[in-house]
């Protein structure tokens, strides 16, 4: 993977509610230079730029929230996994509010805003994070697993829910900007009607509702259509594109994910790090190392 680094070509902006405030905010996404990454800044706090990487991600309760400087912003993943899905390098995002608008509970609405804002290639490259061995990160049964895999990302994701209209799910996307769009991006948020008491006596999904999120109750889906049958699966690949965005820099490989979440995406991603970061393996190594594991 050898491109220009993109950013956008005009500021674009969009509005909605947060999911876990349900308090109304506005996004304004700005054409950001070379290397300046993707990088959140609050307009309450506009000297605290919030960067979208891994020494910034602080809680993983049902979103990643990204904290700077004494400064948090919630719900980041779907815009960032919209971001690495469409191949948006470069980005300053400034927010009205402490947490991103949850808009239809997908990323297509920031695709579609990225469309419209239109993309600038940059006078640099891109240095895509590859590895040269396997990294894998495992809890009970819940698992990831990296392998070096040609010049692209792909990603392979299992699920497996209790539940009638979900079940076991398993999908493997080639991640590029064509597929992204039509096969990951519209895929919504989904959760349990049973839950939504409980997550709101903790003061979280305030803002969620039949319009922004697939809801379930015991028997089936009480919030309309699907938009594909297996749009569970569909969201989990797009959660863990915009937890990935962390590592701040495209990834190329193959990921094996099973039955993982908010948590299980950051630990894996600072994994990758730390692995990359190892002086046995500067991502140019040709030849299959011995299996990096952590956790039981
Ligand atoms: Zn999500």
């Amino acid at each position: 993977m050898r491109r220009a680094q993109t950013t956008l070509r005009t500021t674009v902006s969009i509005e909605g509610v947060g999911l876990h405030s349900g308090h109304p905010v506005r996004a304004h996404f700005r054409p950001a230079p070379a290397d300046h990454g993707l990088v959140f800044v609050r307009s309450d706090h506009p000297g605290v730029p919030i960067p979208a990487r891994l020494s910034s991600a602080s809680t993983f309760d049902y979103a990643t929230t990204l904290a700077a400087g004494g400064v948090s912003i919630g719900t980041v993943e779907h815009v960032l996994s919209a971001a690495v899905g469409e191949g948006l390098d470069n980005c300053s995002i400034e927010i009205e509010g402490s947490e991103v608008p949850i808009l239809d509970g997908s990323a297509l609405p920031f695709v579609r805003l990225f469309h419209a804002a239109g993309f600038e290639r940059l006078e640099a490259s891109v240095r895509p994070f590859h590895l040269s061995r396997e990294v894998s990160v495992t809890r009970g049964d819940r698992s990831i697993r990296y392998e070096p895999d040609g010049s692209a990302l792909t990603i392979t994701y299992e699920i497996d829910f209790p539940h009638p209209v979900v079940g076991r799910q398993s999908l493997t996307i080639a991640v590029r900007p064509e597929e992204y769009s039509a096969r990951v991006a519209p895929a919504r948020t989904f959760g349990f009607a049973r839950d939504v008491e409980n997550l709101r006596a903790r003061g979280l999904v305030r803002g969620g509702s039949l319009h922004n999120a697939v809801v379930l109750d015991d028997t089936g889906v009480i919030s309309g259509p699907l938009r594909f049958r297996d749009e569970f699966v569909r969201h989990k690949i797009l959660d863990l594109l915009g937890d990935l965005a962390l590592l701040g820099r495209p990834l190329t490989g193959h990921i094996y994910a099973r039955k993982a979440g908010h948590a299980l995406h950051i630990e894996f991603a600072r994994a990758l790090a730390a692995a990359f970061r190892a002086p046995a393996d500067k991502g140019f190594a040709r030849s299959p190392q011995p299996e990096a594991a952590i956790g039981s």
